[in-house]
């Protein structure tokens, strides 16, 4: 018998955990956040605390409290005794958060197979990341003493090597599938608002499970979703679990008409034009980047993303050089003053930071303000106070990114709004989703034909209704 069971990602957008079990052999489709569960009790301020373990977390249903799973350092601080691991894998589509961020409670012997690119993206995160749940690339035990040089007890920190754990973090390779029990998986790429997103085709004796991770036909990468979909209609499958977050929406977004609004936004615009967009929608940044490139003008980036950049090599259609990288002011904001002695100006940037402020194609919102012309800026209201540096005259304001879902977000653009009244910056929107429309998932869905559908990622399952039956009176 073949058990699926959704313990998130059910009526919601996001936070999949989808366990599967086959004659004992146990494995997780994600383990990601559900920012719907989370928003209902918690926001940037206020969040699950650290001290109850995994509490917080069972308490409010972010976690499903279940054996074997979770994080031995956490359980002990419970007051749990230790369990033996239950689950054999996670299969990871994307590294999303919602998709991949609650990785950080699991057992770190557990381990997780996803993409080269996905991988990337996980240490980047884990590197670059302000969350305090973030151990995903290798765990640091948390809750743990060690006996200092006095002979007294310090707690453990990531500078004590005996206490991190490498994850085992395993990359998938196309067309290879990987055996885990009683089960075999196939990782096939799609086109997603990330790189390395896929889905999977997991094969059993008892009928196979196709399951789509997020995502769309009108990227770069529109011709991978094509084939992911000819692979899963191949493997005649029994379950499709199917993501169905724009099930709601037919308007067919176009990743090119975006970069084409946004040069066109740009052709008319005499002073700086700043783009809001998605940190690790690198396709989205590379259509900003063409969009700049036919203007000539030089498009700047911040450090995350240059980190991110420069992670993913040969994953990312540019690279560095291609771009400018914006080294902000930060704590005392030495970069700006001059005969300042480098150890100096260092202390106002975390370590990975400091990689990225001295290269040749490193500039700061001085240069900027030289040249407002020349400039199309990534910014995001992560770095918004940089334009009381920039000052800009006659600007605008591309979002090319989604509308506010949850109430922080609103308060965030209605924020971000009365900056730019201040420095009487137009505003524009160019954007398109992350995800298929509904009429590409029904035209998916009846090219793949499974026998059972089962929508997640979605909060329309009704919408998926007829869909059900039109499948079942196909047989
Ligand atoms: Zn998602
Ligand atoms: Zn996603």
């Amino acid at each position: 018998m073949v058990l699926i069971e959704i313990l998130g990602g059910e009526g919601e957008i996001g936070g999949n955990k989808i366990l599967l079990e086959h004659k004992g052999t146990r494995i997780f489709l994600d383990f990601g956040m559900s920012f719907k569960q989370n928003g209902l009790f918690f926001s940037e301020f206020l969040n699950p605390r650290k001290c109850s373990g995994l509490g917080d977390l069972f308490e409010f249903g972010l976690l499903p409290d279940m054996e074997g799973i979770y994080r031995e350092d956490y359980l002990a601080h419970m007051g749990r005794l230790p369990e033996e691991r239950s689950v054999d894998a996670v299969f990871l589509s994307h590294a999303h958060a919602d998709h991949a961020q609650y990785i950080h409670f699991l057992r770190w012997d557990i381990p997780v197979y996803c993409t080269g690119a996905s991988k990337i993206i996980l240490g980047c995160l884990q590197d670059t990341g302000s969350n305090t749940f973030s151990d995903l690339i290798d765990v640091c035990e948390a809750f743990r003493f060690y006996t200092n040089r006095n002979g007294g007890l310090s707690r453990v920190d990531r500078k004590k090597e005996d206490y991190i754990h490498k994850r085992d973090l395993c990359v998938m390779e196309e067309n290879k599938k990987i055996s885990i029990g009683s089960i075999e998986v196939e990782m096939v790429p799609v086109d997603h608002s990330l790189p390395g997103a896929c889905g999977f085709i997991i094969y059993t004796d008892e009928g196979n499970i196709v399951y789509t991770g997020d995502i769309r036909f009108h990227g770069l990468n529109g011709h991978l979703s094509r084939r992911f979909v000819e692979k899963a209609r191949d493997a005649r499958p029994k379950w499709m679990l199917c993501e169905g977050t724009r099930i709601d929406s037919d308007h067919r977004d176009s990743e090119a008409e975006v970069q084409k609004k946004i040069s066109e936004l740009i052709s008319r615009s005499e002073g700086m034009v700043f783009v809001e967009h998605p940190i690790r929608d690198i396709d989205r940044t590379n259509s900003i980047l063409n969009a700049a490139k036919e203007n000539g003008r030089h498009f700047t980036i911040p450090l995350k993303l240059a980190h991110l950049v420069e992670s993913l090599g040969p994953h990312c259609p540019f690279c560095l050089d291609d771009v400018k990288i914006l080294a902000p002011r930060k704590k005392w904001g030495l970069i700006s003053k001059t005969g300042m002695a480098q150890e100096q100006v260092d202390q106002d940037y975390a370590k990975w930071e400091r990689d990225y402020i001295y290269r040749p194609n490193s500039i700061t919102c001085e240069d900027l303000r030289g040249s407002p012309a020349g400039y199309v800026v990534s910014m995001s209201m992560w770095e918004i106070g940089q334009l009381a540096d920039i000052k800009p005259a006659g600007a605008l304001w591309i979002k090319s990114s989604c509308e506010p879902f949850c109430e922080e977000m609103e308060l965030d653009e209605a924020r971000k709004m009365n900056w730019l009244e201040h420095f009487g910056i137009g505003h524009e929107n160019a954007h398109a989703s992350g995800h298929a429309s509904g009429e590409e998932l029904r035209e998916m869905i009846r090219d793949i034909r499974p026998e059972i559908l089962i929508p997640v990622h979605t909060e329309r399952v009704d919408m998926f209704e007829d869909l059900c039956r039109h499948i079942k009176n196909a047989d």
